[in-house]
């Protein structure tokens, strides 16, 4: 998988991704993440990617420009199976999204900044918008960072124990179990002996058991599809 991310502020994303399950995921040659400077498309001599916002009121917009020149660099190179806006407007992210966008080809991520990008890019080109919950953020890196690491990790051979993934928080509409590590007691907490038995049986539906009580206590909601 390949996911190109359009940026104005590319150093909040390279170091993120320069470490750990990413880095390797990179690595192993699984997935191919390109970030691209807005202001290597800009138009003019002051590397502009930005204007006042017509009618007037606070804050920057991003051009449409530049935007437009990357989208169709990159779309001349190969075919993109969504361009995604980061937006606090978009649909909601969630681990059915992730999921299904791991197993996409090409993607591109669109970061807004300021007050966000011209209308008529959303218009032109996005084909969907996600947001990464219900607050505000400066711009849309960290979410197409959120988005590139939860869908990434989701591409088989990313993980190392490939059933580490379904495991995982919200898949099957569960929450994990609690995990334990050494020591086996610590300064007299110790860990549930059912976990030290060697009884896979038994361990299994221990986890299973405190999953649906920890969703039942934390996140009865995830339940309502159940009967
Ligand atoms: N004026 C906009 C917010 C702009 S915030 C509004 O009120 O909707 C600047 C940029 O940060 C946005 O363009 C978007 O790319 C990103 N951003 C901020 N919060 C976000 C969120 N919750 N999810 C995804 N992207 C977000």
């Amino acid at each position: 998988m390949r996911i190109d991310i359009i940026t104005c502020v590319p150093s909040l994303l390279t170091s993120f991704f320069s470490h750990s399950i990413l880095d390797r995921a990179v690595k192993k040659g699984l997935a191919e993440v390109k970030v691209h400077d807005l202001r290597d498309y800009a138009t003019n001599k002051q590397k502009q990617v930005d204007d006042y916002a017509f009618g007037g009121g606070a804050g920057m917009v991003l051009k449409i420009e530049p935007i437009a020149a990357v989208i169709r660099k990159l779309q001349a190179e190969r075919s993109y199976d969504e361009i995604i806006y980061m937006t606090p407007d978009g649909k909601r992210f969630d681990q059915p999204t992730a999921n299904r966008l791991s197993m996409m080809t090409n993607l591109i991520l669109l970061c807004g900044h300021y007050k966000g990008v011209d209308q008529r890019v959303r218009d032109i080109f996005v084909t969907s918008e996600i947001s990464i919950g219900d607050y505000v953020l400066s711009g849309g890196e960290i979410p197409a960072a959120v988005v590139a690491d939860s869908v990434i990790r989701l591409i088989p051979g990313v993980l190392n124990d490939e059933t580490s993934a379904l495991s995982d928080s919200f898949q099957d509409n569960l929450l994990a179990p609690p995990v334990y590590t050494r020591p086996a007691d610590f300064e007299g907490h110790s860990v549930p002996p059912v976990l030290l038995s060697g009884h896979e049986a038994n361990i299994e539906a221990w986890r299973a058991e405190q999953s649906l009580k920890n969703t039942l206590e934390k996140r009865p909601d995830l339940l309502g599809d159940l009967d």
